[in-house]
Parts: C-alpha cells; sequence; structure tokens
C-alpha cells in the first residue's frame, strides 16, 4: 500500500480518525466525481473553480479553454488545490450540534504543466470523455486540429493529498439518546435518469446500448461502484 506522506499541509488535524492518505483510497474518492473546484491565489485573491477532473496515474488532469484564467494559471506551474466531495447521507442526531453529513472528500495540491504534445492531449481528452461515459469516443467524430488547438490540457502530477471519510450514524451524547427525537441517516446517492435525445436524433435511431448500461448501473449503485 502507498501511502501520501503526511506534512504540515496535508495533515488533517479536525478529527484525524476520519484521515485517509493511501493513494488507492484517495485517488477512487477522485475518480468518483465528475466534478472537482481548483483552488488558486492571483494577488492575494482566492479563486476557487468548479471544472472537470481526471487522472493518468499519479497525474490530475484539467482542461478547459486555452484562454480560461484557471487553465492558463495552473499551467504556468502555480500551486493548485484541487477538491472533490460526495455526500452520502444527512446524518440527524437528537441535537442539532451533533447533526452531521456523510461524506467522502479529498483534497490534491501540486504545480501543473500545460500538455503541448499532441498525443499526450489526445490521451487525456480521451481520459475526460470516458469518465463521462465509457465508451464514447469510438462513437463520435475526431477532434479537429482547431478543436485540439482551443483546449488546453494541464497536467498536474500530485505531489501531496490527503482524503477525509465520514460513515455511519450520529454521535449522540449519551444523555440524548433516550429523547423522544428519531435520529439515523438518510442515504444520498447519485443517479442517472433515461436518456432524452435532442431533436436531431432520428426518430428510428436507437439509444446506444453502452449508454443504456451505464445509465442502469447508476440506478442502482452508486457511482464509485
Ligand atoms: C460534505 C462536507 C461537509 C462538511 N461540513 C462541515 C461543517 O459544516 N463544519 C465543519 O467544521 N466541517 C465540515 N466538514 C469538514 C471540513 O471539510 C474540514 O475537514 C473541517 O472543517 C476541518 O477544517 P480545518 O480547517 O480545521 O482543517 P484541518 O484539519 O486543519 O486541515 C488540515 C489539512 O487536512 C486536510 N483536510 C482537512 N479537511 C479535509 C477534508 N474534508 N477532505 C480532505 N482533506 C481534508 C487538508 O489537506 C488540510 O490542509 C465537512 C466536510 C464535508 C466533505
Amino acid at each position: 500500500m502507498t501511502t501520501f506522506d503526511v506534512t504540515k499541509r496535508n495533515k488533517v488535524l479536525r478529527l484525524a480518525k476520519r484521515a485517509r492518505y493511501d493513494h488507492d483510497e484517495v485517488y477512487a474518492i477522485l475518480d468518483a466525481a465528475m466534478l472537482c473546484h481548483v483552488g488558486y491565489e492571483i494577488d492575494g485573491q482566492p479563486y476557487v473553480m468548479p471544472t472537470l477532473v481526471a487522472r493518468d496515474g499519479d497525474t490530475l488532469l484539467l482542461h478547459g479553454s486555452s484562454a480560461s484564467r484557471t487553465i492558463r494559471h495552473a499551467g504556468a506551474g502555480h500551486p493548485i488545490c484541487v477538491t472533490v466531495t460526495h455526500t452520502d447521507g444527512i446524518v440527524l442526531a437528537r441535537s442539532a450540534f451533533n447533526h452531521s453529513i456523510n461524506y467522502r472528500s479529498a483534497m490534491l495540491y501540486g504545480r501543473g504543466s500545460l500538455v503541448t504534445e499532441r498525443d499526450e492531449k489526445i490521451d487525456a481528452l480521451f481520459r475526460f470523455t470516458e469518465k463521462l461515459l465509457p465508451e464514447r469516443w469510438d462513437d463520435i467524430r475526431p477532434m479537429t486540429d482547431q478543436e485540439l488547438k482551443a483546449t488546453g490540457v494541464v497536467a498536474v502530477p500530485i505531489d501531496s493529498a490527503s482524503a477525509k471519510v465520514r460513515t455511519g450514524f450520529p454521535a449522540d451524547e449519551l444523555e440524548d439518546v433516550d429523547l423522544p427525537f428519531w435520529g439515523g441517516v438518510i442515504p444520498m446517492r447519485q443517479v442517472l435518469d433515461d436518456p432524452v435525445p435532442d431533436s436531431h436524433v432520428p426518430a428510428d435511431m436507437p439509444v446506444p446500448g453502452y449508454l443504456l448500461d451505464h445509465v442502469a448501473r447508476h440506478r442502482t449503485v452508486r457511482v464509485e461502484e
């Protein structure tokens, strides 16, 4: 098992028992997320930008318009912090103080660079597309050079990370547990609904099987499973 070194930057201080530093656990949380938030600072002003995220081994991938401030800043090697969060349940206690959320979250640190090599860039974009919908890449027209040029890809070697996970029931005070209030968890999960064709889809065109399979998988199980 490989773990991220625990340093002043990534050491979970509050409720340290919920901390995870194991690569596999951190990456499972990252990979289960379609979206991340990229945090960075320019001239003393913090920005936290929501965007899609993908991964290639120990490298986190971001993409966007080549003109995007986030892409240009992250691609210039400035330090960034990327977070992802999954909410797994609403935890209802007998007191407001002990209400909580079951969650998995990860914070990843690194400095990125712009991917300029054509094949590397295409591979990164393949990873983003596959993450949205596996098998999609082979069922769409290829990218044009113009589209490739307009898209900036940033590769961020992950040099530090932490994750935090809460599971289970409320942690009520002992003297509260017999109070006449309901306590427990409302589980939450992310699901996909039926695909809706746009007006250009011919009436006799079937929905691709890989798409239906993907939707079916995410109706009944958690996204990360
Ligand atoms: C969905 C959700 C809801 C939450 N709601 C609340 C809330 O309402 N109030 C509250 O106080 N806290 C909440 N938390 C926990 C919160 O994220 C922080 O862990 C906590 O507030 C401690 O903050 P701190 O500044 O003392 O962090 P510290 O423990 O000082 O953080 C030190 C380092 O630990 C790591 N770390 C800390 N928190 C996390 C995390 N969540 N995920 C991954 N790495 C982490 C980072 O690397 C960070 O730099 C919530 C978390 C989630 C995911």
